[in-house]
Formats: structure tokens, C-alpha cells, sequence
């Protein structure tokens, strides 16, 4: 029996090793690398992008493909600029800054307090961690930002140099902003949008109108975001250009809480569905609303550095689609034949980072096993169904006509799946690549092949090998890689 070393190793540890592992076997590169990388940008090497596609076709699956009332959009990056006026972000999407004066670092306020209350914490001290917690939340939520260089002050907090010498607390708007076109000054001021939600309200009526859709009914994206985050770290966790997979829930006035919990609960099976202990996650109310929400939650992943937002459900009322009839100009209503009234839609809405998930699943997946005979395998138990390389096809040997059978079979299920041909080192090397990538079954060719058509099927996680016909293998394929499966269960 393999022993699991996964979960002697510290948090720290683990997600460095994570993201070593991440970058040697192909699953990002920090963007422009040659040239010293860029902050917070991250590229997706050629597992990475699978696994990508696949998080993102499983989310989609289980939001359009399986909902009548849910249709899909793909809205433009860029859009007009008064939208952002209208939705608040102009005037307050922004994180509270704070610099340093000696060693010239930029910090977030919210997130050096935060940091504090772990330390707190961390040395049991309770009652000055949750003091200090609602004391931070009152300054969020009064925008006190000399309230908040008090607290960085009263509690001594010092920068990553040692340093406590503090400019004051200021907003920092989080929107990249570019000129459009050959204008003076800022009149071609444009944003790269921060979320995609927008680019779904604006379209309402589009797509209400056009797919004959009855509330309630969602709009589902998914689409990059870009947000000049203060503090880029934990590696993809949080970037600076990174992917969203969004969806809108158009409700009747005062159904929205009813929708809200059941977005919620929804939201959640989805992540269960793909067998990651429920223990790992939970919810978290916001203490403090944003000014469009009426109720809001995250939906947090224990990563190896504590429990951190995944998810949010946002119940974000009729705030939206009126600031947009009121800055356009336009009626954004909509007929209820039921009722016979027209009205402003309240909207429900749920949030996930595409490369947030993408992390989540590495972090869940990486594995670090002592054999039997010391030797350590690591190996990424990804979900079968959203593995990169579904199946390797390993031909025993290059000779006796065993390449050319295993180069059949390739050939064969290639059509179905991902699948990768491997003959290069010994068989034992080569299973423990495909568990480093996280290949759920290898495919064995040998001698026996030739006379029988039998094959070896070695599984991933239990390192189990049975005999099978290759008559057998594409509904052994079919049964275990569809998504289909998992998808009945959310
Ligand atoms: P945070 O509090 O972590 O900054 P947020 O509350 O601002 O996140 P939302 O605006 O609710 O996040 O965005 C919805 C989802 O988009 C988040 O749950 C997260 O998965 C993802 N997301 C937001 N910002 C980033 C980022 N900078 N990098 C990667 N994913 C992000």
C-alpha cells in the first residue's frame, strides 16, 4: 500500500511544491519569463490549457447546456465607458493602498490587518484577532481609511523589510484603462472590463427578446477580466488578467432571496460533484455588502494557505439594470405576461474565477506517495473527467511490431479523447510521468497483445493493472470520462 504524504507537508510547502510542479509539467509559466516575467500574469503551458478548457466546458455544461432558462453570451472586452460609471466601478472599485516609505513596497491595508488577525491567531490570541476583524470591517465599511492607518498602527504592524514608517491610507481604482482610437487627451479613455457581468446587463433585453426567454431566466459567460490588483500574490490565485465564468439569474421582485439560496446550494454540488471532500469547503456570509448586493456569500476551498474565496452568489437586486435604463436612457423592462406589468428584474448572481478553480484543482490534486520500496511517486489525482491526458499508450517495447500496435490503438481512440503516445524509457518511468500530469488510465502493449488483443489498463490513483481486451477499452473510456455522470449528481 502506498503511503500519502500529502498531508505531513506544511501548507508552505505544499504550495510551493504545487507550483514548482505546476511549471515542470507544463501547467503555467509565469507570462514573459525570458524577460523576468510580468506581475501577476501567468501563461497556460500545454497541460495547463487542457485542464483549463475542461473546468471551463464542465461549468458550462452544468449552467447552459442543462438549464432551458440559462443561454450563453460572449460580450466584447471592451464596452462603452459610461457603463462603469453606471455600474459604480469608476467611483468605487477600489482597494484602500497604503506605501511604505523606507522600503518604497505598496501594500493593501485590509489585507496587512488580515495578515495580523492570522498572526493573532496563530498565537491564540482570539479576542485581539476578532477585535481587530470588526474594527477593520467597520473602517471597510464607513471608507474610514485614517480609521484604517490607526489600526496598521495601534497593532504595530510592520512591512516584509521590518519598516512601520506608513504614508496614509488611499483608494486605488482597480480598472486598466487604454485610449480607443487616434483622440486627444482622455475623450478615448476606455477600460478593459474588471468583470463580465456587465457585458450580460447591458445585452439583457438582447438576449431576452431574441431567445423568447420568461423570467426567471440566467445569462451565462465566461470571459477574461483584468483588475490592476495592489498585491499580486499566491501565485494564479490572484492575477491581474485571469478568466471568469459568470452567470446572471433574472428574478421576479422579492424572489431573489428564494433564488439566492437556491444558486447557493446549486453552486456548491457542483464543486462536490467532483469528488473533493466536502470538508474543504464552506460558506461565508458577507459581513459587508457591496452597494448593488441585498446578500452575498463566498464560497471558500481550504488551499494550503488557509480558506479563501472560490465562489461568490450575489444577490445583486434591481441596482444594474436601473443604473443602466438611467445612464442610457433606454427602458431596461421587462413584461411579465403572468403578472401583466412591466418591471425592472431583480438579479441573482453566481461568480467563479476560471484560474481560481484551475488552482483549487492542483492544489486538491497534488500528491506525494512512499511505495513500497521508498521510492516517492507524486501523483495529481485531477477528477478523471477533467484530466489534461485522459489515456497514455505505452507499448511495452519499441520492437516486434509492438509500436505499430500501440500506434493502432492510439490512432483508434484518439478520435474520443485526449490521448498522449509514450515509448520513450523504461515502463515504470513512463507511468510515473503520465501520474505527474495526472493521466487517469496508461494503456500497456506487449507480446501477450499480438497473440490475444489483450492489453494491461493501469488506473492512476489506485495503481491497479487488469488485463483487458482492446475490444473492451472505448466503453470502459465512454463509462468513466463522461462528464455526464457527474453532472447528474449536481
Ligand atoms: P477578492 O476578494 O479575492 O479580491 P472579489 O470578491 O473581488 O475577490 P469577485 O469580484 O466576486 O471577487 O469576483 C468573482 C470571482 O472572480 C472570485 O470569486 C474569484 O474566483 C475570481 N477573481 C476575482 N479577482 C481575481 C483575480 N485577481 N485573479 C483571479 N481570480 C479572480
Amino acid at each position: 500500500m502506498a503511503n500519502q504524504q500529502k498531508n505531513t507537508l506544511s501548507g508552505e510547502e505544499l504550495f510551493k511544491r504545487v507550483i514548482s510542479h505546476a511549471k515542470e509539467y507544463g501547467y503555467v509559466f509565469p507570462s514573459s519569463e525570458i524577460y523576468e516575467g510580468l506581475g501577476a500574469i501567468y501563461d497556460y503551458g500545454q497541460n495547463g490549457v487542457e485542464l483549463k478548457k475542461n473546468i471551463k466546458e464542465y461549468w458550462w455544461k452544468s449552467m447552459v447546456q442543462l438549464h432551458e432558462n440559462i443561454v450563453g453570451l460572449d460580450s466584447a472586452i471592451f464596452m462603452h465607458p459610461k457603463i462603469w460609471q453606471a455600474s459604480g466601478h469608476v467611483d468605487s472599485f477600489s482597494d484602500p493602498l497604503i506605501d511604505n516609505k523606507d522600503s518604497k513596497k505598496r501594500y493593501r491595508a485590509d489585507v496587512l490587518i488580515e495578515d495580523k488577525i492570522l498572526q493573532y491567531e496563530r498565537k491564540g490570541k482570539t479576542d485581539k484577532a476578532t477585535q481587530l476583524q470588526l474594527q477593520m470591517e467597520a473602517c471597510l465599511a464607513n471608507n474610514d481609511l485614517p480609521g484604517l492607518k490607526t489600526l496598521i498602527e495601534e497593532n504595530e504592524i510592520a512591512d516584509e523589510t521590518g519598516s512601520k514608517n506608513w504614508t496614509d491610507v488611499r483608494q486605488f481604482n482597480l480598472m486598466f484603462s487604454t485610449q480607443m482610437g487616434s483622440v486627444a487627451e482622455n475623450a478615448g479613455e476606455v477600460y478593459l472590463r474588471p468583470e463580465t457581468a456587465q457585458g450580460i446587463f447591458v445585452n439583457f433585453l438582447n438576449v431576452q427578446k431574441t431567445s423568447r426567454q420568461k423570467i426567471p431566466f440566467g445569462i451565462a459567460q465566461i470571459g477574461k477580466a483584468f483588475r490592476n490588483e495592489i498585491v499580486a500574490r499566491q501565485f494564479i490565485f490572484r492575477m491581474r488578467e485571469f478568466e471568469q465564468m459568470e452567470m446572471q439569474f433574472f428574478v421576479r421582485p422579492g424572489d431573489e432571496l428564494q433564488w439566492y439560496e437556491y444558486w447557493k446550494e446549486k453552486r456548491l454540488r457542483w464543486h462536490l460533484s467532483l469528488g473533493i471532500a466536502p470538508e474543504k469547503y464552506k460558506f461565508h456570509d458577507h459581513a459587508k455588502l457591496a452597494h448593488y448586493a441585498n446578500a452575498a456569500l463566498d464560497i471558500e476551498y481550504e488551499f494550503p494557505f488557509g480558506f479563501k474565496e472560490v465562489e461568490g452568489v450575489h444577490s445583486r437586486t434591481d441596482f444594474d439594470l436601473k443604473r443602466h435604463q438611467e445612464f442610457s436612457g433606454k427602458k431596461l423592462q421587462y413584461f411579465d405576461p403572468e403578472l401583466n406589468q412591466n418591471y425592472i428584474p431583480f438579479v441573482v448572481e453566481t461568480s467563479i474565477g476560471a484560474d481560481r478553480m484551475f488552482l483549487l484543482i492542483l492544489c486538491n490534486a497534488y500528491t506525494e506517495e512512499t511505495l513500497e520500496d521508498n521510492s516517492v511517486r507524486v501523483v495529481m489525482k485531477i477528477p478523471p473527467v477533467l484530466a489534461p491526458i485522459k489515456v497514455a499508450i505505452l507499448p511495452l517495447m519499441k520492437k516486434d511490431g509492438l509500436a505499430e500496435k500501440a500506434r493502432a490503438i492510439f490512432e483508434d481512440l484518439k478520435y474520443s479523447h485526449m490521448c498522449q503516445y509514450d515509448e520513450k524509457d523504461a515502463i515504470g518511468k513512463r507511468y510515473r510521468r503520465q501520474d505527474a500530469i495526472g493521466t487517469p488510465y496508461c494503456i500497456t502493449i506487449d507480446h501477450q497483445t499480438l497473440e490475444d488483443e489483450t492489453v494491461t489498463l493501469r488506473y492512476r490513483d489506485s495503481m491497479e493493472q487488469v488485463r483487458i481486451h482492446t475490444s473492451q477499452l472505448k466503453a470502459i473510456m465512454a463509462e468513466e470520462l463522461n462528464m455526464d455522470n457527474l453532472l447528474r449528481k449536481i
